[in-house]
């Protein structure tokens, strides 16, 4: 399985190029049926075509009388200007069935010439392949479809080749339940989503999510990639999302998925140039397109991407992408099912422990496990072994780690620990605090710059916030740094974030709520973050010196009565507080129901 995977793009590519080849030899060989630009222009007036492509400015059109004809378009964009209306019109009105802006550069005859020779040694291997994987076939051939970019055609993946990730599969099931009788959740009027952004960093098996509704639910695959867009012919882009969703509405329930949304819906007017640019109208297009649709056509848009906070808040209004889902690094239980789902066709030696394997990646993507993998087989064909030791895998996630492609961090044992009771102390005090959102998960899996998580569950949207919620923020806050202090007698760097969102709370409660007594019901500062800071920067404050002082004392006292609350919770709390640590230890992540266990047993004890 993944010795094909390494090799697949490279034979797509020669396929490609091989088919390329056969059509440039093609309409060589018939020059008789080129026609010119006026002659093309003529047929497209007369209501003659019906259908063409276009490859490398190279026109072909399959006419009303059953012939092809050719054209070379010395000019893509005049074509398309000139055309596109014409051509949307008469697709509309079932004349064109099918066409395709293909559009890309031109042809190099070396270009194609030299892989050629490649190719013959490419098949011959391609077929040695599918000789030896014998029912594999129909999957490869799937594949190749995807590679077009547009239709991708049923999708053969399922829940079941997507490992952990229990979460985010239990939040996608309701769209595979929508998808495969949409009628039935239509008649009941319910609300589906248009669309789901899967969020997270790369490799963490975004793509293989979207792939696998479409296969659970068993409907199409449509999908483009936000990078494909950007080196575009003018309106090439709008044009391209413009077909995606038609094609998805043509016929019955389809998935179109968007990769790497970011490329295309980065904040309007944030680019170099500001004003209209390509990227942005292929937006606007997204937009227009999530807009025109209701969910009984039977479309869900999937997106995905790892940079949610530089998107156009406008994709991410009601009615577009509404639902996030976020496909976080896997835990130790999640990086032992992917192990075992990778390990699946490779011949591993009795030593190996995928156990122990899971337990030394901490940090690791679903794709780096596979990759992991695939080293270490490469690693035992090289020295001629028939099986993969557990010496091949060790020296594996060495080189994953280290290699220049990873980045990833191990985490030092220390540095666990400081991490288990950091987040041990965000969670204790928030159990013990009646305001606050329950805790949802705690993670000790480093992601992004944070060591650690503490994951809370939002019970409800709240449009303001109380004294009180913002007084137990605080306490939430600060648990990290005092459990540190508390149980490893020293205190880290890692808590720098969270002190830094707790001043910036105090300091609004007191300049923007006007919540301190001593203070009083001022309102000094405006409460957009922007102004705030541009405000400050500028020192002009509405304010005097006087004042100003007192502020920063009453922010003071604010933090230190917080401090010595959370510190009141975490000792009286104390031996949850090493249990959950513990926990944290061993298995990295914990939910909310785990920690709850931990304290309904301490009540029973003390019984
Ligand atoms: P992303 O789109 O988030 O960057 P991909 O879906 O492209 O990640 O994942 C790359 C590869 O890594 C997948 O093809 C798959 O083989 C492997 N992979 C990632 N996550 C998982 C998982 N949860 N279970 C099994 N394989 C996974
Ligand atoms: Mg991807
Ligand atoms: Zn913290």
């Amino acid at each position: 399985m993944n010795e094909t995977r390494q090799i697949r793009p490279v034979n797509i590519l020669l396929l490609l190029l091989g088919a390329l080849l056969v059509i440039n030899i093609f309409n060589s060989l018939r020059g008789a049926n080129d026609v010119t630009y006026y002659e093309l222009r003529q047929l497209f007036a007369q209501e003659k075509v019906q259908e063409f492509y276009i490859r490398d400015s190279h026109l072909t059109a399959k006419l009303t009388d059953d012939t092809t004809v050719d054209c070379e378009l010395h000019n893509f964009e005049l074509f398309y200007n000139d055309m596109h209306e014409l051509v949307e019109q008469q697709a509309a009105a079932g004349i064109i069935k099918d066409y395709n802006y293909w559009a890309n550069h031109d042809t190099n005859w070396l270009e194609i010439l030299l892989p050629c020779a490649v190719l013959l040694v490419g098949m011959f291997f391609l077929f040695g392949f599918m000789n030896r994987m014998g029912g594999a076939q129909n999957d490869r051939m799937a594949k190749f479809g995807e590679a077009r970019a547009q239709d991708g055609g049923k999708s053969q993946k399922t829940f079941k080749d997507v490992a952990g990730a229990d979460e985010e599969k239990e939040e996608l099931r309701e769209i595979v339940e929508f998808l495969r009788d949409p009628e039935k959740y239509l008649e009941l009027g319910a609300h589906i989503p248009k669309g789901v952004l899967l969020v997270g960093p790369p490799g963490t098996g975004k793509t293989l999510l979207a792939k696998a509704v479409a296969g659970e639910a068993g409907v199409r695959f449509l999908s483009i990639s936000g990078s494909d867009f950007v080196e575009m012919y003018v309106g090439v882009g709008a044009s391209r999302v413009r077909d995606l969703f038609a094609q998805a509405k043509k016929d019955g329930p389809a998935i179109v998925f968007i990769d790497e949304i970011d490329a295309v819906g980065r904040k309007r007017g944030s680019g170099l140039g500001g004003g209209h640019d390509e990227r942005e109208q292929t937006l606007n297009q997204l937009l227009v397109e999530m807009d025109g649709f209701d969910s009984n056509e039977g479309v869900v848009v999937m997106a995905a991407t790892n940079r949610v906070d530089i998107l156009d808040p406008a994709l991410l209004r009601p009615g577009r992408f509404d639902r996030q889902i976020y496909v976080g690094l896997p835990d130790i239980k999640g990086r032992r099912e992917i192990l075992t789902i990778h390990a699946r066709k490779k011949p591993l030696a009795e030593d190996v422990d995928l156990d122990e394997v899971a337990r030394s990646t901490a940090g690791f993507t679903g794709a780096d496990l596979e990759n992991l993998l695939n080293e270490a087989a490469l690693l035992a064909g090289r020295h001629d072994r028939k099986v993969i030791t557990m010496d091949d895998v060790r020296q594996s996630v060495i080189k994953v780690i280290a290699g220049p492609e990873k980045r990833s961090r191990v985490v030092p044992e220390r540095e666990r620990k400081l991490t288990a009771y950091h987040e041990a102390g965000h969670a204790i005090v928030t159990r013990a605090l009646t305001e606050h959102e329950p805790v949802h998960q705690i993670t000790i899996v480093p992601r992004g710059q944070a060591g650690g998580m503490t994951i809370y569950l939002p019970e409800e949207d709240r449009s303001y916030y109380s004294k009180k919620y913002m007084e137990e923020q605080l306490v939430t806050l600060l648990g990290g740094r005092v459990a540190e202090a508390l149980m490893l007698g020293d205190i880290s760097t890692g808590a720098s974030n969270d002190l830094q969102r707790a001043t910036e709370i105090a300091r609004r409660m007191v300049g923007t709520y006007g919540m301190s007594e001593k203070i009083g019901a001022v309102a000094f500062d405006s409460g957009s973050d922007e102004v705030f800071i541009g405000k400050s920067m500028a020192q002009t404050r509405p304010y005097s010196e006087k004042t100003a002082a007192e502020m920063d004392e009453e922010i003071r006292r604010i933090i230190d009565e917080a401090y010595s609350r959370c510190q009141t919770i975490l000792e009286q709390y104390r031996p949850q507080l090493i249990t959950t640590a513990e926990y944290l230890l061993q298995h990295e992540t914990m939910s909310g129901a785990e920690l709850e266990k931990i304290f309904e047993q301490a009540e029973t004890e003390k019984e």
